[in-house]
């Protein structure tokens, strides 16, 4: 890329948000588009189920402060609608064509819908957005019957320990045999008996059977035989990447779409992905791509797109964090680092805290309330889990001087601007601002990581 090029980022949210931050940082002086079909500014997403969906935040207090000014061109409540990667051009309602010179895409994922459950009734909802909390919370103060949520994942459970925070009644329906129970028995065990300290109703090992639709309510017939009547029923069953714009446009949009180790997606030039969209393979655990949807990836994956994009594929550097998460439930902070998904076994790495482990190799760990154990075996994971070498993608030969082609050490910089030339080369533990302990116990602070990493 260089001065006087348009890049163009197809969504607004904390992706598309550091991704420009980023790009100016590196001394990118031309224009900046970016698309957002949302209609406000990109705000801090994990409020939605926590502070907002309870009143504590007003969507207000949510946006996200730039950190640097990006001085963008903002197309808010636009939607794209299909790419052109031959033409170099991104499609928005209206017939209206966007081109570019480079192109991120940061779209994220939409909640998936449970088949059977009734989507079109406004009695049941997905949380996802500020407007979905709030108009979820408006239609919690008009009824005090109990709610359901379907999902006991993540999102499930928040908006449960939600729910009990306001003295509202709440039924969590899984099929799992706990809430959580991928972050391994400990956790699970810690957070069911979490929740049964609090109050909220555990329905596990269970399905939706039958939907009873009526005037005031909802008969949730389970496959337990437990009938559970509500006033609103939340779907937390997980989601699926918003990629269904790119339809047709050659690239592979199987599950987000497919990016080499760099976050080049694969059959399109001058195209970066990051955020929960991007599916690529994190070179250090393997070579099978995945996606992350996790907020301190999304920053990471941003910045790093954003750095790729700017020094072109040939001298592009693989991403490659150590994924680290974490969720407040209750008073509790659960947290996780590496990939716990990818674990063929738990082991008890300290009191509270488990290690996932896959060929005899520590791959994850999950912890509930132990920040400081936390945090050394956050940094043992990145001391036992090295980035390994990467051989750069080849490039036509007529590009390639045999004799002199640029090490990828000494000459990287070089292709940036001057100002980019003494930024720092993106390293993926530059992000580490949970390895302050305070940082894990609160949600201000939390809140001023997303906005200032
Ligand atoms: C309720 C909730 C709670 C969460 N809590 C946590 C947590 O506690 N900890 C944690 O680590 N992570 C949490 N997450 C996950 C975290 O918020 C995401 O990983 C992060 O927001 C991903 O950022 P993104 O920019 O990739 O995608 P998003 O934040 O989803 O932003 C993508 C944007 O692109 C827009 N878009 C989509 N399609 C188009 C299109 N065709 N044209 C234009 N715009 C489009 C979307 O509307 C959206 O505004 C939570 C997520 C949710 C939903």
């Amino acid at each position: 890329m260089s001065d006087g090029d348009r890049i163009v980022i197809v969504g607004a949210g904390v992706a598309g948000l550091r991704s420009a931050e980023r790009l100016r940082e590196l001394g990118f002086d031309g224009e900046i588009v970016i698309v957002g079909d949302e209609r406000r500014r990109p705000y801090h997403r994990p409020m939605v189920s926590k502070q907002l969906v309870t009143g504590q935040l007003r969507p207000m207090d949510v946006e996200l402060k730039p950190y640097v000014d990006v001085d963008a061109h903002w197309r808010f409540g636009a939607r794209a609608t299909h790419l052109d990667t031959s033409q170099r051009v991104v499609h928005l309602p209206g017939k209206e064509e966007l081109w570019y010179d480079g192109l991120i895409i940061a779209t994220g994922v939409v909640p998936r819908h449970l088949p059977g459950a009734p989507r079109h009734d406004p009695r049941v909802r997905v949380l996802r957005t500020v407007e979905d909390a709030v108009s979820l919370r408006r239609a919690l103060t008009a009824s005090n019957k109990p709610a359901v949520v379907i999902g006991s994942g993540l999102i499930g459970c928040e908006f449960a320990a939600s729910m009990r925070t306001l003295g509202r009644d709440v039924t969590l329906v899984g099929h799992a045999k706990a809430p959580l129970y991928r972050f391994g028995p400990r956790v699970a065990e810690a957070v069911t008996e979490t929740h049964e300290k609090h109050r909220a109703s555990l329905a596990m090992n269970s399905e939706v059977r039958h939907w009873i639709s009526t005037k005031d309510a909802f008969g949730l017939h389970l496959t337990n035989n437990q009938l559970i009547v509500a006033s609103c029923v939340v779907l937390a069953i997980g989601s699926v990447p918003a990629v269904d714009w790119l339809r047709g446009s050659g690239l592979d949009i199987s599950d987000g779409v497919l990016c080499e180790p760099t976050l080049f997606a694969e059959g399109a030039e001058d195209v970066v992905v990051a955020g929960d969209a991007a599916r690529w393979p994190n070179l250090r655990f393997d070579e099978t791509p995945r996606r992350v949807e996790h907020w301190l990836n999304a920053v990471e994956s941003a910045r790093a797109a954003a750095e790729n994009l700017m020094a072109g594929r040939r001298l592009a550097k693989p991403f490659t964090p150590l994924p680290r998460a974490w969720s407040s439930i209750y008073e509790h902070r659960l947290q996780m680092a590496g990939m716990p998904a990818l674990g063929e076994d738990t082991v008890a790495l300290a009191d509270g805290v488990t290690g996932f482990v896959r060929g005899g190799r520590l791959i994850g760990a999950a912890s509930w309330d132990k920040p400081r154990a936390m945090l050394h075996w956050t940094a043992e994971l990145e001391r036992r889990l090295p980035v390994p070498e990467y051989t750069p993608v080849a490039e036509p030969a007529a590009e390639l001087s045999p004799t002199a082609e640029p090490s990828l050490e000494t000459e990287a910089l070089p292709m940036l601007s001057a100002q980019a030339a003494e930024q720092q080369p993106y390293v993926p533990t530059e992000a580490l601002p949970e390895l302050s302990e305070d940082m894990m116990f609160s949600d201000e602070e939390w809140l001023r990581v997303g906005q200032g990493v």
